[in-house]
């Protein structure tokens, strides 16, 4: 396989601050003879271990790229102890357009991985983290939030792994981070995600869902700053003693708490997130918009526990996410 074709204008063995971009060479009828610049900052302070923080895996999510941009500035190399590798908006050119996908190709990062050298921008990006900077990393933190169609209750999640010391150290770091619900996950798919990337290569990794709608909160920023320091605490990058709350665990194994749309129309939700919902509850109903006049459909729980996630926007169609409730474990 060929050298990924990205230059970064960093120097990932230097001490000190390093603010500078990874080039992506792009030719398109907007430039010619461009490059995608994705923002980088590169902190380090002798040896110690190397933690690698994103954002914007998928670019309408935004608790990871605000309260990354802000550490970029004010996290200095004196406080740590290693390498803190910060890439606030992964997949920029999705970023930059406030969509979950590329602008360029159409990509969605995390259904790339491993990524290609000789792909398209994204898979691009995905080559350059699968073999330069996961390489580089101990523990990998990767902010995502619901983006512009769905929106969830605050969570950090690890994933049952096949190699359970490594499930522990992801477990132990996802604690850390100390969201208001953790979460264990399966992925049903997991072959082209990033987390999959991280954690074939060993890693600890950290997962998140910390709201949605295609904004952020003030709690939901807060709640990413907290976790993200608190991540580079435990991982002995920054000095200091993890700031640790209560974290509701909760888990999403049985296949009914996941809920799809069979039907077109205007989505009325009869519960808020958060809830504590029974097997049998309506969750939400849907009015037919063709006409007036008609009993909305009725969209019931399958399953006890609490409202996890949801369809964001209103209007909602046979296929879409409609809500997800997990199961609170003890
Ligand atoms: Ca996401």
């Amino acid at each position: 396989m060929r050298d990924n074709p990205i230059h970064p204008t960093v120097d990932f063995e230097r001490d000190g601050v390093q603010h500078g971009f990874l080039k992506v060479p792009y030719s398109g009828d907007d430039s010619g003879w461009g490059a995608v610049m994705v923002p980088i900052t590169v902190i380090k302070n002798g040896d110690g271990p190397t933690a690698l923080l994103t954002g914007a895996n998928h670019g309408d999510e935004y608790e990871g790229p605000i309260a990354l941009w802000g550490m970029t500035h004010s996290l200095s190399a004196d406080v740590i102890s290693g390498r803190v590798i910060m890439v606030p908006a992964m997949n920029y050119p999705a970023f930059t357009a406030g969509k979950r996908t590329s602008w360029i190709d159409g990509g969605n990062m995390n259904r790339v991985f491993p990524g290609d050298p000789d792909g398209t921008i994204t898979q691009i990006i995905a080559d350059f983290f699968s073999r330069t900077l996961l390489p580089m990393a101990d523990v990998v933190v990767d902010i995502h939030s619901g983006g512009k169609t769905m929106e969830f209750l605050p969570f950090g999640a690890a994933h049952i792994l096949d190699d359970k010391s490594q499930q522990a150290r992801c477990v132990s770091a996802v604690e850390a981070f100390n969201a208001p619900y953790t979460l264990m996950l399966l992925e049903p798919d997991a072959v082209h995600l990033y987390d999959t990337a991280a954690e074939n290569q060993g890693k600890v990794f950290v997962s998140t869902e910390l709201g949605g709608g295609g904004s952020a909160s003030a709690t939901s920023v807060h709640i990413a700053r907290r976790g993200i320091s608190n991540v580079l605490k435990h991982a002995g990058i920054l000095a200091g003693d993890v700031e640790r709350g209560a974290s509701v665990n909760l888990d999403t194994m049985n296949p009914e708490c996941f809920i799809t749309s069979e039907h077109r129309g205007l989505i009325e939700m009869r519960h808020d997130l958060g809830a504590k919902i029974n097997a049998g509850d309506i969750l939400a109903v849907i009015h037919d918009t063709d006409r007036t006049g008609t009993a909305p459909v009725e969209c019931r729980s399958k399953v006890d526990g609490i409202f996890m996630g949801r369809h964001f926007p209103c209007l909602i169609r046979p296929g879409d996410f409609l809500a997800v409730i997990a199961t609170i474990v003890d």
